[in-house]
This record gives C-alpha cells, structure tokens and sequence, in this order.
C-alpha cells in the first residue's frame, strides 16, 4: 500500500487484515482534510467454489465468472465493499487475445499484443461493488434486438443457439418495465450472461446480468410452460433490480427488502402484464400462503433486518423474497395501483445513483397517498409473523373482527403484537355478492355491513391479497367449501385451501373435517386449485402417513384425484391450456407415487424408457416426472444408464433434469 497526498509526498503506513478480509490501515501521522491517493498491489488466486472471481471448465474449457454479493468484490480487488459506498468504477481486463470480456459497461479500447488482450471499459455510474462483474473465456453471444440500449445474451461456447427464447422475451419485458417507472433503463448496454454451475437463480449486475445457466438457455423448441414461465419471471425480477438495486441501492444489508421484496413484487406483476398466460396472480397467492407457514413459525425475523454479522448479511432470504412481495401487493390494493406507482417513481427519483433507507421509501409512499402509510406499512416490515384475524357475525350485521399473532398448535408467544391491517371482506346474503374494506387497527373493532343481516358466507380475504391467516365460524367454512367454484375466484380457491391448512395446524381445524375438504376440492374443475389440493395432500404425507396407515393413505389420494385425471388426463393433450401442462407432472407423480397407482406408475415408467430411447418422443413436460418415478423403482444399470446421460448431456436442461431424478435412486 502507498498513500501519497496533493503534493505527491508518501506517507507512511501500516495495515493489519482480519476476518474476511477486512483490513485497517494506520498513517504515521493524522490526515487532514484534502486529498489523497492510495495505492494498493493485490494478487489473488482464482476461486473455484463459484463466489467472487471463479475459474469454471465447461467442456473442457476454461472461464472466468464473478459473483460478489454480498461482501466478496473484496476477493478479487481491495475495494470499499459495502453498498453505501456507490462510486463510478473503471474497469480494465488482461485476457488471452482469442477471449471475450464483458462487464458492467461497453468496450472503450481494446489492444492486442503478444497474445493478450488488455480490455478497458468505459467508466461505470456510481454502484455499490456488490453489483459489478466480470465475465471472460470463449465465450459465444447474439444480439438482443428490440431492446432501447444494445444487448446481447453470452453463453459458454456451443450454447448461444439456446437463447432464442431468452431473446425474445427481454425486450417486452425492459419495455413494460421502463413504462412502470416512466423512465428510461438507467445503463448504457444490457447484457445477460449464462453461467454454469451457477448456485443463485440470477445477479442483478448493472448492466450484466448473470443466470444460472439451465434457466437462461431453456429453449424455444421444447422448453415446457414452466420453463418459460421461470424464464421470464427471472428476467422481470432482475430487470426490476436495473431500478431497485441498482439505480437506487439499499443503505446497508438490513434493507434487502428495498432490493428484493421488491423485485419479486415488481418481477411478477411485470410478468404477468407481457405474458397474461403464465397465470402469475395465482402463484403469487401461492407464495404468500407459503411463506406464511415459514412466517408463523418461533424462528421466524422481521422483513427489515437488523444485521452487522458479515457472515451473514443474506439470512432470511425466504421471508425478505415472499413475505415482502405478499406485503407489498397488500399495500398497493389498498393504496390504488396508482399512488402506489407515483409513490415508486418519486422514491426513484429522490434517490436516484444514490442510497436509501426503509424510512425514505414510507415517506415517498404517504406523500403520494397524501395520508400515513408509514405506520400500517411498518406493522408488517418491522415486526415478525402473521396476524390471524378472526370474524365473529351476529345476526342483525354486526360483525366483531379481532386480530391475534397466529401461532401453530401448541406454540405460544409471549409478544402482543398488532398489525394495521387493510382488510377486504367478501360475503354473500342470498345471491348476492357484496364486499366491505377496513383497516384494523386495535384488538378488535365491530363494524355494521350495510346490508343489515348476518351473510350466509364470508370470505375475510376478497382477493388473497391480504398478509394474514383468517377463521370464521365453521358453518361459513362448509358453505364456501360445498359452493366454492360458484362463490370464490380460482385464486381466492388457491388461498382458501392454504388457509385451511393453517388453521388445521393451528388446531382450530379437525382432521376429519380438514381430510373432507381437501376430498371435495378434489372435484374442483380448475387445474391450479388442483395443484393446491395436491400440495395439501402432500403435507399430510409428510407430517401422518407411516407404513401402518400408508395404503389407507394411498386409496384416499387415488379417490380425492380421480375426478382431476379423469378431467385432465394423463397424457397432453393438443391445444389444452397451460395451466393443465403445469398442473401434470406433479398429478401424474403424486398419485403414481404417494397414491401408489399402478397404472399411472406403469405409464411413467414406459415414457420414461421410451425417452431414454428417443428424446424427442416424450413431451417435456412430463420427462422430469417420468425419469423421478422410474429412478424411484429404478436398478444399478438404470442409474448407469442415468449418470451417463448426465455426463453427456446435450443442453444444460437436460443435465439438470437427470441430475435431480438421480436423487430418487434407492439404495
Ligand atoms: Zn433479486
């Protein structure tokens, strides 16, 4: 390390590196005011685990890849390695003369000589150094065309013709982004990098995005609706981070939600604005409910964290994902799509290039709205768990609604917490259908519905947008049950199912009743509620099903799916809705397996055969399901036959789906 000040005089140092690379340099004398220079010589080897700068062979060539969050931009370059210190960085590569390098921002200059390439990149705008990368080998990209800035998709070599799809998608979905917002893509180009064996799903480097390679290559010619589905809602999420992130970074790491609640919020909606057939508002219902199960439990945390331990700046990531996004849908209901939308943008430009904090963004909000958000918000941002509200209905209209921490069967908490709760009711007198909103704000409040009489149903969650778990007096709950296709959206189907079995795990459910109502959603004629019955069914497997009960067990599943396989079929069907292909794989796995039915076991296993022989003669959906099923049954020479075809793999997809249905060998 040299330091030098204006005049170009050394001073004199010394310096002392500790935990993670944290290192604290001494002068000899104190520093005024002015400015400095500080040299500092690094050499590091190349990782190999896939953090910081890695080194990764494919095919039998070598590659250099990075990814820094959360604190190890440091194993590469000394640097100030925490996100308020944002910063234009200049970026200057030495690589074999045949390689690609890509970073942040375009090539400024390339020079060539004696076999090396030195790479100089144009200055970056100010990031944090958690959001830079390098990505260089022989590497292979086409353009992305359609985009407002230049762009282009890298792969590894032999891989870019798998991106068709990804091509595609990223220009609408840039464009609805930019709309959202009413601004332009904040950078100068906008890359999306391939990564092999690459642990996270994708990083939000400005302006080069990297993603795990099996996602970003799904390819147009037989990627299955999930693949797709996956695909784009991966490209939203990180393209929303383009504003959230990295136009505007979090303070410091108890902030993640800013980033990522964020984005996955931001990420789904933008989905399912481009692409309407990917039936996103149904699996956003679906991650809320599950992420209340994780939520109500002892060891669940706040979606804003305390945290100083550098070992542990990502914790939580489920709560800070799915919680925040579910929260963040609550509040944008509540608000109005609108003011919400203004209150982004006036947050966006408040800070933008810069930092911001938890209490920046309330305030942008409750300006736009013109009243206080902060408060409600915060219930749910900076207190742990989920409220259960309950509604107590007297004949006249009356109705008392109470709020509690919703805990599992014998779990108390000693805490009183209370949320403010933006409640939409939904309830039926007759034939009618009406609603009532709310924000509960104390224990409990009673409230008089209009209509002046006791309904003979109510629905505490008109939408499922709400963050919270919900019970009304059993009688209600059998009556939206029995006339649930008639009474409920295939969404609030989907959250009323979850909800039951919150209830159940409550203990304010029996299991005779809890088993009926799974059986009779097993009827329901919408493909989605039908994975939800399946997701119960599961639950119950894993928590009450031994071998003493197992084939009891196995007969109540192939009676409760019956209905949804004569209705859907086991085999695809031309032309048939997506969401019938998304459901298949996991009809046809659970009722082969879990309901031990021998028809359907016999069948997979034939496809999965038949695609070892002939890949293209099985439909993709299925093939994941078929080779789990087969592996599950599976000899010695199957697996053989398995990791040989793992090890030979044509496409990154298919790598990845022998690699998981290796699992599902016996010993
Ligand atoms: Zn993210």
């Amino acid at each position: 390390m040299i330091l030098t000040d204006a005049a170009n005089d050394t001073i004199g140092t010394s310096w002392k590196t500790e935990h993670k690379g944290l290192t604290t340099m001494t002068t000899e004398r104190p520093l005024s005011p002015g400015k400095y220079l500080l040299v500092i010589e690094f050499t590091n080897d190349f990782n190999t685990r896939a953090v910081s700068l890695y080194r990764v062979v494919d095919d039998g060539l070598g590659y250099l890849f990075t990814q820094f969050e959360d604190n190890d931009a440091r194993g590469a370059f000394p640097c100030w390695d925490e996100p308020e210190f944002k910063i234009p960085f200049k970026m200057i590569l030495t690589v074999p003369e045949r390689h690609i390098a890509v970073s942040n921002t375009p090539v400024q200059e390339e020079t060539v000589s004696e076999g090396w390439k030195r790479v100089e990149f144009e200055e970056t705008k100010p990031l944090p150094t958690y959001l830079l990368a390098i990505a260089t080998g022989p590497l292979e990209a086409y353009e992305i065309s359609g985009l407002s800035v230049p762009g282009k998709v890298y792969t590894v070599k032999g891989h870019a013709k798998l991106t068709a799809l990804a091509r595609a998608m990223t220009p609408p979905i840039l464009n609805a982004l930019e709309n959202y917002f009413g601004r332009p893509y904040p950078y100068k180009k906008l890359d999306l990098i391939a990564v092999p064996e690459f642990w996270a799903g994708a990083m939000e480097n400005a302006g080069a995005v990297t993603f795990r390679e099996p996602i970003l290559t799904a390819d147009s010619a037989t990627a299955t609706i999930s693949q797709r589905r996956r695909l784009a809602a991966v490209i939203a999420h990180e393209l929303s981070h383009m504003w959230f992130g990295d136009l505007v970074t979090m303070e410091w790491w108890d902030d993640l939600w800013l980033n990522e609640s964020f984005a996955s919020w931001m990420g789904d909606k933008i989905t399912n604005e481009v692409f309407p057939e990917f039936d996103m508002p149904i699996r956003v219902v679906r991650s809320s409910e599950g992420v209340m199960s994780a939520d109500a439990r002892k060891t669940t945390s706040p979606i804003h964290q305390k945290t100083q331990d550098d070992d542990n700046l990502l914790q939580n990531i489920g709560i800070i994902y799915s919680k925040g996004q579910a929260v963040l849908e609550m509040f944008e209901k509540w608000l109005g799509e609108e003011t919400f939308q203004r209150g982004v943008r006036d947050y966006l430009k408040a800070h933008e290039w810069g930092n911001a904090t938890a209490d920046d963004f309330f305030s942008a909000l409750s300006g736009a709205a013109g009243r206080d958000v902060t408060g409600p918000l915060s219930t749910f941002i900076l207190q742990p768990g989920v409220p259960l509200v309950t509604i107590a209905p007297e004949e006249d209209g009356r109705i008392t609604i109470s709020q509690q921490r919703f805990a599992n069967y014998g779990v108390s908490y000693e805490d009183t917490l209370r949320w403010q709760i933006p409640i939409t009711m939904k309830y039926g007198i007759g034939d009618k259908t009406f609603t009532y909103s709310l924000l509960l704000t104390g224990a409990d409040t009673t409230i008089t519905l209009p209509e002046g009489k006791r309904p003979a149903w109510i629905l505490p969650n008109a939408g499922m947008s709400g963050y919270y778990r919900w019970h009304v007096p059993a009688m209600m709950l059998v009556k939206m049950a029995k006339d649930a296709p008639k009474l409920l959206t295939p969404a609030e189907r989907v959250g009323f199912l979850s909800n039951l079995s919150g209830l159940f795990h409550a203990g304010l459910l029996h299991g005779a009743g809890y088993l009926a109502v799974i059986h009779q959603f097993g009827q329901d004629p919408n493909p989605d509620v039908i994975s939800s019955v399946i997701g119960l069914l599961g639950g119950v497997h894993e928590v009450f099903v031994s071998d003493a009960n197992r084939a009891q067990f196995a007969a109540f599943v192939r009676q409760t799916l019956q209905p949804a396989v004569d209705r859907f079929g086991l085999q695809p069907q031309a032309g048939e809705p997506g969401a019938v292909s998304s459901l298949r794989p996991s009809l046809l796995g659970f009722i082969a397996d879990e309901g031990a039915d021998s028809a359907a076991l016999h069948l997979a296993t034939q496809l999965a055969r038949t695609y070892l022989k002939d890949p293209r003669a099985v439909d993709p959906s299925l093939v994941g399901t078929c080779l789990s099923l087969a592996a599950i049954h599976g000899d010695k020479a199957l697996f053989d036959t398995y990791v040989e075809r793992f090890e030979n793999a044509p496409t990154p997809v298919e790598r990845s789906r022998f690699l998981s249905a290796l699992g599902y060998f016996h010993d």
